[in-house]
């Protein structure tokens, strides 16, 4: 059943249904006709019989169904018994629908008949297709105006985008008559579009990140041309926080150049072997400085065998850093991060290196946990800012892992620190 507001509303499926009674009518054809042979009946109701039969073999499937309204289109054109045209657009993968040129149904292919269920031949299109921007093209094109091009949306029963093309053409039919047709083509824009609103989405929280430290930079520079200009010490203090916030405007633009590196080469496989234990020891190592401002104690377990992956040194470095730095600067209260290098077993049999960075910080609330490798997504953004983030790291990791065929996990809960588990297949042996 079709939604009764949607614009292309469904209709009963006249040719299945009399397609379905077919085998009845036969039936009680037959019935009757032996009644008669048996003189139970009068050749009235023999009559009859071969009548209902002959009601049945219209109904075949090689014949054309009436239309519904039971009057015959005055011109049917070359789609009505011409399965070429049908074999045709058969083959599209998008909706399409040929009219004539007063909007009636010549053809549609199943993909249309998806779209707008009531579409019927021999019918005008505007009962299956209300769509007023649609029905004004068809009558601009079968007027003479040419081509036309109409995007609409549709509410019901999802969210989407169309783009209807409406082109005249002219084609012989089986006589060799010259019909004047119309050819209606649907392209879906919705994936376009969502692609497009999170571009859009992405710009202003990058431009918005950005704005803010300038913004700052800017109130400085005016105070140290204007009232500040002959005071030493507000110079110093005012220089410090100057460099913080350029500072923070460098790292940003590094995130998102790395992230876009990233992305550009989302489908090329990293094949450089690579020990994988040495980078998290190495990552550990320059984050000691951190951990001690911090009054953190990082605790390193790695196994002993070497663990070879396949990937690019670079881009792991970042991902092992983002990790631990993130477990120092928000989960600094529990004064301990452990650090662990492991080899397991993945489902599959493969073996693969299981790199665990655990925390015994604040933890994450529930609902923060799907949205973390989310772009620009934070959970305090306050507090992100004065840790000097750019709500970039997680999403970069989860990139960097995609191309190195990994993945992230994280369990948390409020209260109990956070674990973020990275899961990379070893590389195959060789020889
Ligand atoms: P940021 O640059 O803000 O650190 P990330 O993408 O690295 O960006 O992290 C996104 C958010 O996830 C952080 O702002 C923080 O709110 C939260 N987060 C990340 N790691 C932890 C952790 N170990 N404990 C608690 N919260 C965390």
């Amino acid at each position: 059943m079709s939604d009764p507001r949607s614009r292309f509303p469904g209709g009963p499926p006249l040719r299945e249904r009399l397609l379905a009674a077919r085998g009845v009518l036969v039936a009680a054809g037959l019935l009757l006709l032996g009644f008669a042979a048996f003189n139970l009946l009068s050749v009235f109701y023999a009559l009859l019989g071969l009548a209902v039969i002959a009601a049945a073999a219209v109904v075949g499937p090689g014949a054309s169904v009436p239309p519904r309204t039971g009057r015959a289109p005055e011109n049917p054109g070359p789609g009505i018994g011409s399965p070429w045209i049908e074999t045709l657009i058969g083959k599209l993968p998008d909706p399409v629908i040929v009219l004539d040129r007063d909007g009636r149904v010549v053809a549609f292919n199943a993909q249309a008949s998806a779209m707008a269920p009531a579409l019927g031949r021999g019918e005008a299109v505007s009962l299956a297709l209300r769509v007023p921007e649609v029905v004004d093209a068809i009558r601009q094109a079968g007027a003479g105006a040419g081509a036309q091009r109409v995007e609409f949306s549709e509410r019901v029963p999802v969210d989407r985008w169309l783009a209807a093309h409406v082109a005249p053409l002219e084609l012989a039919d089986a006589s060799g008559v010259i019909r004047r047709l119309l050819l209606m083509t649907f392209h879906d824009l919705t994936p376009l579009r969502r692609v497009e609103e999170m571009r859009a989405d992405f710009v202003a929280n990058a431009s918005h990140e950005l704005r803010t430290p300038l913004a700052s930079l800017s109130g400085f520079i005016d105070t140290l041309q204007g009232p500040a200009r002959d005071d030493p010490q507000a110079r110093e203090r005012f220089l410090v926080i100057m460099k913080a916030q350029a500072h923070r405007m460098a790292r940003l633009i590094d995130d998102l150049l790395s992230l876009s590196r990233v992305e550009l080469n989302a489908h090329v496989r990293p094949e450089t072997p690579v020990e994988l234990a040495a980078i998290v020891r190495q990552v550990a190592d320059a984050l000691q400085m951190l951990a001690r401002e911090r009054g953190v104690t990082i605790a390193l377990a790695v196994c002993a065998e070497p663990l070879l992956v396949l990937a690019d040194r670079d881009e792991l470095t970042r991902v092992f850093e983002n990790l631990v730095e993130n477990a120092l600067k928000y989960g600094a209260s529990g004064k301990r991060v452990d650090v662990s290098v492991e080899r397991a077993q993945a489902a599959d049999g493969a073996g693969e290196a299981i790199v665990r960075v655990r925390d015994y910080g604040p933890g994450i609330a529930a609902e923060h946990l799907p949205r973390l490798t989310e772009r620009f997504y934070r959970i305090d953004v306050g507090q992100s800012r004065a840790e000097g983030g750019t709500g970039l790291g997680l999403s970069l990791v989860k990139h960097v892992l995609n191309r190195h065929r990994g993945r992230l996990g994280i369990e948390s809960r409020l209260g109990e620190g956070a674990t973020f588990t990275v899961r990379l297949p070893l590389a195959p042996h060789r020889g």
